[in-house]
C-alpha cells in the first residue's frame, strides 16, 4: 500500500504516519525526520538546517534526491507512508514519474483549523516552532501544498484531525478500509 498523509503543520500527521504504519506494517518516509537526522557540521547539514529554521521549504532538487533514496531502500517495496512528501507541484510530478503507473493508492488529507495548529506548534517547541517561523510555514504551506489537494483530488481521504491521538487513527484506519488489505 502506497500513502500519504498530507495537511498543514502541526496536524499530527507525523504521529499518526508513525502509528499507522506500524500497524499496516508499512515503511514511514518522513522527510522532515530525514533532515532533522543529517549532520549538522556538513554542508548539506547546515544548509538544510537554516531553510528549516526559517521555517522555508527545503529545494526540490534536494528533497526529490533524498526521497528517491530512501523509496529505493527494500523495506518500502511492500508499501510506505509519505509523511511531509511531497509538499510541492514539482515533487508531486517527480513522484509520479518515480512510482510509474501504479502511483499512490490513498493520500489522507488532515484538517484542523488554523487556530488550533498554532496552539499545538507552540506547544511542541521544537526548534522551528517559533511565532515567527509557524507563521511563514503556515503561508508557505498555503501557497506551495494546498494546490497538492486538487491534483490529488481523485484519491483525497479527508480526515477531520482533532481528539485524541487514538480516536484520530480510527478514523484514518476507516478511510484507508478500502484500500488496507
Ligand atoms: P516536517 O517535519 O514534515 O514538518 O518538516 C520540517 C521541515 O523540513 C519543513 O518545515 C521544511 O523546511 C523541511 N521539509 C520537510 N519535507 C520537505 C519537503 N517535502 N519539501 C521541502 N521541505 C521539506
Amino acid at each position: 500500500m502506497r500513502l500519504l498523509f498530507l495537511g498543514p503543520p502541526g496536524a499530527g500527521k507525523g504521529t499518526q504516519a508513525q502509528g499507522v504504519a506500524e500497524r499496516l506494517q508499512v515503511a514511514h518516509v518522513s522527510t522532515g525526520d530525514m533532515f532533522r537526522a543529517l549532520d549538522p557540521s556538513t554542508d548539506l547539514g547546515r544548509r538544510v538546517t537554516a531553510v528549516m529554521e526559517a521555517g522555508e521549504y527545503v529545494a526540490d532538487a534536494i528533497v526529490i534526491e533524498m526521497l528517491e533514496a530512501r523509496l529505493a531502500v527494500p523495506d518500502a517495496a511492500r508499501g510506505f507512508i509519505l509523511d511531509g512528501f511531497p509538499r510541492t507541484l514539482p515533487q508531486a510530478h517527480a513522484l509520479e514519474a518515480f512510482l510509474g503507473e501504479a502511483g499512490l493508492d490513498r493520500v489522507v488529507l488532515f484538517e484542523v483549523d488554523e487556530d488550533e495548529l498554532v496552539d499545538r506548534m507552540m506547544a511542541r517547541g521544537r526548534a522551528d516552532d517559533t511565532a515567527d517561523t509557524i507563521r511563514t510555514r503556515l503561508q508557505v504551506y498555503r501557497d506551495q501544498t494546498e494546490p497538492l489537494i486538487d491534483f490529488y483530488r481523485s484519491i483525497l481521504a479527508p480526515v477531520e484531525a482533532v481528539g485524541g491521538i487514538d480516536e484520530v487513527t480510527e478514523r484514518v484506519l476507516e478511510v484507508l478500509e478500502p484500500v488496507a488489505r
